[in-house]
Formats: C-alpha cells, sequence, structure tokens
C-alpha cells in the first residue's frame, strides 16, 4: 500500500513528528510504501490565491477559485507545489493527516493545503461526492494530539465530544471526496503526561497502524438513506461517524501500555 502522510506541525522535534516517526517506521516494517509532506519544512503556503494558475486563466478580468481550479486540472496547469501534491494524493493508498488540534481544529497550514491540493476538478466536481466521490477505494485517517485530556472531548466533556470537532475534517474534507474514513488515533495532552505514558502513546499508534486492515471505518450513511432533498428519509436515524469513543480509544491504549492513566 502507497501511503502519503501529511504532518503540520512546526518542531522537528515535536510530539506529532515523534508519530510521523513512528508511524513511518511501522508502515514500511509492514512493506508498505510512505511518503510525507512535512508542510512547515517544504515552506508550503497555506494561502489558496491566483497562484496556484499557471498560463492562461480562465478568466483573468475575475478570480472564481473554483473555476479556475477545474481549468487548471484541465489544462494541466497548476502551480508545481499543488501538482507535486495532487500526484503524491493520486498515487497514495492511504492518507493520514498528522496534526495537533489547534482552536477545535487543523493548523491553518494543513487546512490551507487541502484548500490547494483537494481542488475542484481533482478532488471533487459536480454530482461526484461520497460514494461517487473522486476519492472512492481510498483511506484516510487522523492523528491528533491534543492539549487536554480526553474526558473533555466525550459527549459530555466541556470541549465536547471529538467526533463533533473532528466532524468537517472526517465528514467535509474526508467522506465528501469520497475517502473511507479510518478512527483517528489520539495522543491525549503529550506535553502534559510522563515520558513513560508518551512512549505508550507512540507504542499505542504502532500497534493501531498494525490493525488498519481490521479497522472498522467511520459510518456514514450511503445515498439510499436520503431522500431527493439530500436529508435523511423519515425513520432513519441518523448516526453517521459515530461509533469511535475516545474513552475505548484509552482503554485500548492503556492495556496496550499496561500503566495506570492517573488523574488529568
Ligand atoms: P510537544 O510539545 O511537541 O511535545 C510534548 C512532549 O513530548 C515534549 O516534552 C517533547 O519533548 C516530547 N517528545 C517529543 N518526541 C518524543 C518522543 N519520541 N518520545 C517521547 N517524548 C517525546 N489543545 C486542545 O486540546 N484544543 C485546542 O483547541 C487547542 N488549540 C490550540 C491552538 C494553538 C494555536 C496552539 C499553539 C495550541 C493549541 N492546543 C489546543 C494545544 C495543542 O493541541 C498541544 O499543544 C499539542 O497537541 C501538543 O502536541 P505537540 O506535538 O505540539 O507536543
Amino acid at each position: 500500500m502507497n501511503v502519503l502522510i501529511v504532518l503540520a506541525h512546526p518542531e522537528p522535534f515535536s510530539f506529532n513528528a515523534a508519530l510521523k516517526n513512528t508511524a513511518v517506521e511501522t508502515l514500511r516494517q509492514a512493506g508498505h510504501s510512505v511518503e510525507v509532506s512535512d508542510l512547515y519544512a517544504m515552506g508550503w503556503q497555506a494561502a489558496l490565491s491566483a497562484d496556484d494558475f499557471r498560463g492562461e486563466r480562465a478568466d483573468a478580468s475575475y478570480l472564481d477559485l473554483s473555476r479556475e481550479q477545474e481549468h487548471a486540472f484541465a489544462s494541466g496547469s497548476f502551480a508545481a507545489q499543488v501538482q507535486a501534491e495532487q500526484d503524491k494524493l493520486s498515487n497514495a493508498d492511504l492518507l493520514i493527516f498528522q496534526f495537533p488540534l489547534w482552536w477545535f481544529s487543523m493548523p491553518g497550514i494543513l487546512k490551507g493545503w487541502v484548500d490547494r491540493v483537494f481542488a475542484r476538478g481533482f478532488a471533487y466536481s459536480t454530482g461526484r461526492k461520497y460514494a461517487s466521490g473522486h476519492f472512492h477505494g481510498k483511506k484516510a485517517m487522523l492523528c491528533i494530539t491534543t492539549g487536554t485530556a480526553s474526558t473533555l472531548y466525550e459527549p459530555n466533556g466541556i470541549d465536547g465530544d471529538l467526533h463533533h470537532i473532528l466532524w468537517p475534517i472526517h465528514n467535509g474534507m474526508l467522506a465528501y471526496t469520497g475517502f473511507t474514513v479510518l478512527p483517528p488515533y489520539a495522543a491525549w495532552m503529550p506535553a502534559r503526561v510522563s515520558e513513560q505514558e508518551r512512549m505508550a502513546y507512540l507504542k499505542g499508534y504502532a500497534s493501531h497502524l498494525g490493525r488498519l486492515d481490521s479497522l472498522e471505518a467511520l459510518y456514514f450513511h450511503p445515498w439510499e438513506d436520503y431522500d431527493d432533498t439530500q436529508r435523511l428519509k423519515p425513520g432513519v436515524v441518523a448516526r453517521s461517524g459515530v461509533q469511535w469513543n475516545p474513552r475505548a480509544e484509552q482503554s485500548r491504549l492503556d492495556a496496550a501500555s499496561h500503566f495506570t492513566p492517573g488523574q488529568r
């Protein structure tokens, strides 16, 4: 399998970088081919702008980004930085986003990668979304770190259900473009736990990656559950993406690492 890891952290010795290194090592040992886009190291430009388009524009007098993306895709005239990432993504069977949770979301540099790389024409187009999305057949997964404990991200936690926080990424970016979305891996507040617990996170992540084939994908309703207005049909209970639960993930991690988590 070809794996593309997109890393969004400015510090080469961060815990996010350590998780990325764990993934590279684990996946290569398992026989997979791994490519890494280290966005800060690459000097990735986050802002989608007219600079993304080389050559003649579809309309030079007014910047319609969707139209220009579609035109650049059709004419092969994306800027080199965008084209290179699209080529990596085309080649990937599994996409992993590695990032610290910043303001309940991904860092801006990674959002900018999505804005520019998931371009209209390449990543989506009229009538091509979800099951018919351009990336149907590929898998995607998030590996995140947080500043606070897992309990805060449970459905009754003060920061809110992590599923809701990740919904714009899981659903709006990944499922929307056709990916099968694997359950995320979270290393909770790595800066505030012991070295032993951090090592357990790395071990837990290696184990998560070792189970890639058996991980149950997040659930998203199939087309037939929706009516003509693209709303769930009467009687269909909304349950997209609600299987994953941080406490179960924490229990698995604790079981894997044999440590007793303290009060966080
Ligand atoms: P680091 O601080 O890089 O690492 C933690 C520790 O791990 C360090 O001591 C490091 O030396 C050590 N380490 C590195 N490599 C290894 C290794 N191989 N083995 C063992 N230890 C190692 N948090 C939230 O929960 N929600 C938010 O909305 C949120 N918003 C934020 C917004 C901003 C702008 C910022 C800056 C932070 C925010 N945070 C938030 C906190 C942020 O999520 C955490 O600081 C981050 O996830 C921690 O991960 P890190 O990789 O930066 O950790």
